[in-house]
C-alpha cells in the first residue's frame, strides 16, 4: 500500500464514521494527501518506519497554518504561525497529520462536553461520553478512524479517555516530552503523549516525539532508550506494588475485579505484586484543583483579545475589550477555574490555599518515592468507573472533579502513567493504571506488552 492509498482510505473511514463519533474539530486532507505523495516518492525505509502512518493531533497543540483552538471559541479562528516541537518531530518522522481532535476547553474537564464545538462519542456505545480532555484523540483511535494520536494529560486527560475507549495511553514523565507549542493549561503538570490501539505502536511513538528541547525550560535531558527494545523480555521477578487506596469503596466493584484479575495475570508471568500504601493520595484531587487552576488563572491571562483569537465587537473602551472578550469567549469551567485560581493566588489566601497545597504535593511525591526504593511498578485501576452517559455528570463539577482521584497523585509527582485495557464492565472497557518511577516508561511498555 502506498501513503498516498492509506491516507486516502484513512479520510474514507473519517468521514463514514465521523457522524457518529464527532471526533475532530478540523480535517487536513488536502495537506496530508500532498505529504503523502512527497513520502512515496521519497521511499518508506527500515529508519523511517513511521513513514506515511496518519495520525491525529489534540486541538491544544499549535500547528502551523493549521487551524488550533483549544475547543474554545476564545481561539476559534486561530492560525499559529509556527508548529509545536512535537510536530515537528512528527514530520521528522514521516507521519502524516490528518486533522485536529476534539477536547475540554483547554484542557479543563473530564469527557469532552465542555468543547465549544462538538460532543464527542464513546467509540463503544455513542451514547456514553468518551472521557476527557482528550476525548477526540481516544475515540479516534478506539473507533478505527486512525491509529495514533497525540494527547496532552494535566490530571488524567490521556489516560482516562484511553480507560474509558478500552486503548493504550501513556503519559510520559513531566519533562520527556517538549510542552513547547503545547497550549498551557497547568505547566508544572501538563505532558502530551501518545494514544494507540497497542503497546507497541504506542512506544514506537513515544520514541519519535520524546527528547530534550532548548525551547521548554522544563524539558529533560536524560537520554531517550528506544522504548520497543524490551518488548517480549519476560517480567519473572519484576516487583509491583498495589496501593490499597486505589481499590477502596469509591472503586466500582468491577472495576476493581478486573484490577485484581490483571494482578493474577501478572504473578503468572513471574512478578510478585503486593499491597503497598500511598496514604496522602486522598488528598490529590483538592491538591490538584488548587495547583492546576491556579497556573491555569496565570496561563490563561494572555486570552486579551488583542493578540490573536476572538475579540469581543461590543467594547466601547480597552477595559471592555478584555472584559467582553474574556466573557463571551471563554465557558463556564474555564471560568469557573480563572476564579479559583486567582483567589487561590491572592494576598490573602496564598498562605492558605496554593501554599499549603503546593506542600501536600510534596507529601504525595515522597509517598511514591518510598514505594519505588522497593518496586519497579505500580499498578491501579485508571478511573473508579467505567464510561458514563452523555449529559449524567455535567451539572456536578465536584463529583466529575473527584472522578480524577486516581490519575491525578501521578501528574503532581510528575512519574509517567500508562492506561491499558483489562476486561469489561456493563459492555464498556476497563481500565489498568500503570505507573513507573521517574523515566522509567520502559519498564512500563515491557510489563504492558508481556501483560497483552
Ligand atoms: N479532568 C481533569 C481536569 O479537568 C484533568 C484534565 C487534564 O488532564 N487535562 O482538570
Amino acid at each position: 500500500i502506498t501513503a498516498v492509498e492509506l491516507i486516502q482510505e484513512t479520510f474514507d473511514r473519517i468521514n463514514e464514521t465521523e457522524s457518529a463519533i464527532d471526533s475532530f474539530i478540523t480535517l487536513n486532507e488536502e495537506k496530508a494527501l500532498a505529504m503523502a505523495k512527497a513520502i512515496d516518492e521519497k521511499g518508506i525505509t527500515e529508519e523511517n518506519i513511521l513513514a506515511g502512518i496518519p495520525i491525529g493531533i489534540k486541538d491544544n497543540i499549535v500547528t502551523k497554518d493549521l487551524l488550533t483552538t483549544a475547543a474554545s471559541k476564545m481561539l476559534y479562528n486561530f492560525e499559529p504561525i509556527y508548529d509545536a516541537t512535537v510536530m515537528e518531530k512528527v514530520y521528522q518522522s514521516d507521519m502524516i497529520a490528518v486533522g485536529k481532535l476534539n477536547m475540554d476547553e483547554f484542557a479543563m474537564g473530564g469527557s469532552t462536553e465542555n468543547s465549544y464545538f462538538k460532543e464527542t462519542k464513546n467509540a463503544w456505545d455513542q451514547t456514553k461520553v468518551p472521557g476527557g480532555s482528550s476525548g477526540g484523540s481516544a475515540a479516534a483511535v478506539a473507533s478505527g478512524q486512525i491509529p495514533l494520536s497525540l494527547g496532552s494529560d494535566t490530571g488524567g486527560s490521556i489516560r482516562q479517555p484511553a480507560a474509558f475507549n478500552g486503548i493504550v495511553g501513556m503519559k510520559p514523565t513531566y519533562g520527556r516530552v517538549s510542552r513547547f507549542g503545547l497550549i498551557a493549561f497547568g505547566s508544572s503538570l501538563d505532558q502530551i503523549g501518545p494514544l494507540t490501539r497497542s503497546v507497541k505502536d504506542n512506544a514506537l511513538a513515544l520514541n519519535a516525539i520524546s527528547g530534550f528541547d532548548p525551547k521548554d525550560s522544563t524539558s529533560s535531558g536524560s537520554s531517550v532508550p528506544d522504548f520497543t527494545a524490551n518488548l517480549g523480555d519476560d517480567i519473572k521477578g519484576m516487583k509491583i506494588a498495589l496501593p490499597k487506596e486505589y481499590l477502596d469503596k469509591g472503586v466500582n466493584a468491577e472495576v476493581k475485579d478486573a484490577v485484581l484479575k490483571a494482578a493474577d495475570t501478572f504473578r503468572s508471568l513471574g512478578a510478585t505484586v503486593e499491597e503497598v500504601s500511598l496514604p496522602h493520595s486522598k488528598h490529590g484531587v483538592a491538591v490538584y484543583y488548587i495547583i492546576a487552576s491556579s497556573e491555569a488563572s496565570s496561563n490563561l491571562q494572555r486570552f486579551d483579545g488583542i493578540r490573536y483569537g476572538y475579540r469581543s465587537e461590543n467594547a466601547a473602551t480597552l477595559e471592555d475589550v478584555y472584559v467582553n472578550t474574556r466573557s463571551e469567549g471563554f465557558g463556564d469551567e474555564v471560568k469557573r477555574r480563572i476564579m479559583l485560581g486567582t483567589f487561590s493566588l491572592s494576598a490573602g489566601y496564598f498562605d492558605a490555599y496554593f501554599k499549603k497545597a503546593a506542600q501536600v504535593r510534596t507529601l504525595i511525591r515522597e509517598d511514591f518515592k518510598k514505594v519505588f526504593a522497593d518496586y519497579d511498578l505500580i499498578i491501579g485501576p485508571t478511573t473508579p468507573t467505567v464510561a458514563y452517559g452523555i449529559g449524567e455528570k455535567i451539572d456536578d463539577p465536584v463529583t466529575m472533579y473527584t472522578s480524577d482521584i486516581l490519575t491525578i497523585p501521578v501528574n503532581l509527582a510528575g512519574l509517567p502513567g500508562m492506561s491499558i485495557p483489562c476486561g469489561f464492565s456493563n459492555d464498556l472497557p476497563v481500565g489498568l493504571q500503570l505507573i513507573g518511577n521517574h523515566f522509567a516508561e520502559d519498564t512500563m511498555y515491557k510489563a504492558a506488552y508481556s501483560f497483552e
